[in-house]
């Protein structure tokens, strides 16, 4: 429960902090004041920088058929791509932006693209570039789990999409509920950095299946985690479906802060689709810590079809100037050096930082 009698939220609340309804429906003072703890929270934790990544999307096969993603294998009108190592490889080696300092690979679940481009590309920028490399590439077999890994990369994004069993079968999420858990667990045993999250506002979501989300988060062995609100998909079955609340996935998302103070928190791009023009940057006021550039190539971005075929872009121009408007500043330090860092000190002082439950 958030201490609210003072209109104040004690830090030794913010150490057990669970969510409940009332929080993630608050609007007005009781908002903004979710909404300023959970920015000063991360402010807490890492100052004013924000972590610059940049995304190239690189295959838009998926043998999966998710209800709400365009990707989904019984779409027949998406044109299927798959990048090509020199393209992508030369792309981010001379005509990536400065200030991105990690790259994320992501992908539609195609296991031939990770065999014949992304191990080879992610070989290719350890070898070129001081990038820390991320991945988000579906749920695979070990073997190409530890190729990746033994090839440089060494975050794996993998969202666990729907926190609640059945509401995941319903929406035809990938494999089963169960597989994907699995997936995020024996990533992290593994030795990744695993960044999961989860879609706010899809059609079916009752009260307790959203708090659901935020059980099963606080339980994964997790670095990160991701809010996103539910985007109907032109060419998916839940195209007429409404369009996820602002103001709820952002109050998860400052929930999830609150609940984890330590995670590093993205502002994804879908929240100015929920909300034109300012979605983004509120996002940025709810203790957000990473943002993402997009640099797939134009020609393969109009088919990467998460959500709809006019898609909101996020340019170096664009973020950067969110982040100025917010009064943050993008950090020089990578996101695999901060991991990285982090771990060792962890190592040393293991009951510095909350255990993952
Ligand atoms: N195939 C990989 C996987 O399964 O992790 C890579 C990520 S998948 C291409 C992209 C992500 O977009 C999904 O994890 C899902 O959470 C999100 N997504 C897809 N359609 C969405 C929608 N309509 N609204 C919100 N998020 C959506």
């Amino acid at each position: 429960m958030l201490c609210e009698g003072s209109g104040r939220f004690t830090s030794a609340v913010i150490d057990q902090f669970f969510p409940d309804i009332s929080i993630l429906n608050s609007q007005g003072d009781t908002q903004t004041r979710l909404h300023e703890r959970a920015s000063s929270v991360a402010m807490e934790q890492f100052g004013r920088r924000v972590f610059l990544r940049a995304v190239v999307e690189i295959s838009n096969f998926c043998r999966e058929n998710c209800s709400y993603c365009g990707m989904r294998r019984d779409n027949r009108n998406l044109a299927r791509f798959r990048a090509r190592h020199e393209q992508m490889a030369e792309l981010l080696i001379h005509y990536r932006p400065e200030s991105v300092t990690d790259v994320n690979i992501q992908a539609g679940e195609d296991p031939v693209a990770v065999r014949e481009l992304v191990i080879p590309l992610v070989k290719t920028l350890r070898r070129e570039t001081s990038l820390g490399v991320s991945v988000c590439l579906g749920t695979l077999n070990p073997i190409l789990y530890s190729e990746l890994q033994e090839a440089g990369a060494s975050t794996y994004i993998i969202k666990f999409e729907i926190g609640d069993p059945a509401h995941y079968r319903e929406m035809l999420s990938p494999g089963t509920h169960h597989e994907r858990l699995e997936n995020i667990r024996q990533l992290a045993a593994q030795g990744w950095n695993v960044s999961s999250g989860f879609i706010v506002g899809l059609p079916g979501q009752t009260e307790s299946r959203l708090l659901a989300n935020f059980d099963l988060a606080r339980r994964l062995p997790l670095a990160g985690c991701s809010v996103s609100p539910f985007i109907p998909g032109d060419e998916t079955p839940l195209s007429a479906e409404p369009i996820a609340k602002i103001d709820l996935t952002l109050n998860s998302m400052a929930a999830l802060r609150l609940m984890r103070p330590d995670w590093v928190i993205p502002a994804v791009s879908a929240l100015n689709l929920a909300e034109p023009g300012s979605g983004y940057r509120r996002g940025l006021r709810t203790g957000a810590n990473l943002v993402t550039i997009n640099l797939t190539p134009s020609e393969m971005r109009d088919d990467y079809l998460l959500y709809k075929r006019d898609r909101f872009i996020m340019t170096e121009e664009r973020i950067l100037s969110a982040i100025a408007a917010e009064g943050l500043e993008p950090s020089t330090e990578s996101l695999a050096e901060f991991y990285r860092v982090r771990d060792l000190q962890r190592a040393v002082q293991p009951c510095a930082v909350p255990a993952n439950a």
